[in-house]
């Protein structure tokens, strides 16, 4: 199982990423989660990476890259992955598909979710999470954060649509709806067969 999860931010690719991983056993494989992590330890990737992260700008190609790269290799994806937050920008799927070789993706589903309501979806995030609220949770940032979004990361379902099993999923429906509609397209006979 090789999936990526595509979406706007605040369209619950995370909490649909975490489901699905349960549910095969396999690793989340969260590119922001893996950066905030580096940013909490304060290692070097974490320091050169912060800033751009806190302004909602996109890290380097190369640098985000080589990390998932490596990891998508390792042991523990051996039986397969989720991916959420990468690919952001079309060199980031040539080098994924370069990595894992062109065909090797079971599926990539894309959660579609409209602006106006990821505004009040982070807003309400980052008011649920008094303490722990990420540096990059506030209207401000996610208009900069969209921003990229549409600039780099909505052409790279363009770049999928003919390559692998695509799909669009209404992000709007209730998280349970969504989990069920990711579930019976992993299911479906030709997905399962890749
Ligand atoms: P996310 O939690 O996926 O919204 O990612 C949080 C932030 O991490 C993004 O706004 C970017 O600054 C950075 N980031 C995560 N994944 C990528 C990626 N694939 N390419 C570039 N920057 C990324």
């Amino acid at each position: 199982m090789k999936l990526i999860l595509m979406g706007p931010p605040g369209s619950g690719k995370g909490t649909q990423a975490k489901r699905i991983c349960e549910r095969f056993d396999i690793p989340h494989l969260s590119t922001g989660d893996i950066l905030r992590a580096e940013v909490k330890a304060g290692t070097p990737l974490g320091l050169s990476v912060e800033a751009t992260m806190k302004a909602g700008g996109l890290v380097s190609d190369d640098i985000i890259s080589s990390i998932v790269v490596s990891r998508v290799r390792s042991p523990e994806a051996q039986n397969g992955f989720v991916l959420d937050g990468f690919p952001r920008t079309i060199a980031q799927a040539l080098v994924l598909e370069q990595a894992l070789g062109f065909d090797a993706l079971t599926a990539v589903i894309e959660l579609v979710v409209p602006e106006e309501e990821l505004y009040d979806r982070i807003c309400r995030r980052a008011a649920e999470s008094a303490g722990v609220q990420r540096a990059d949770d506030n209207a401000q940032t996610l208009r900069l954060r969209l921003k990229a979004y549409r600039a780099e990361t909505l052409s790279v379902s363009d770049f999928y649509r003919p390559r692998s099993p695509f799909f669009m999923i209404d992000g709007l429906a209730a998280p349970d709806e969504v989990t069920d509609r990711i579930l019976q397209i992993l299911q479906d006979d030709a997905v399962e067969q890749t």
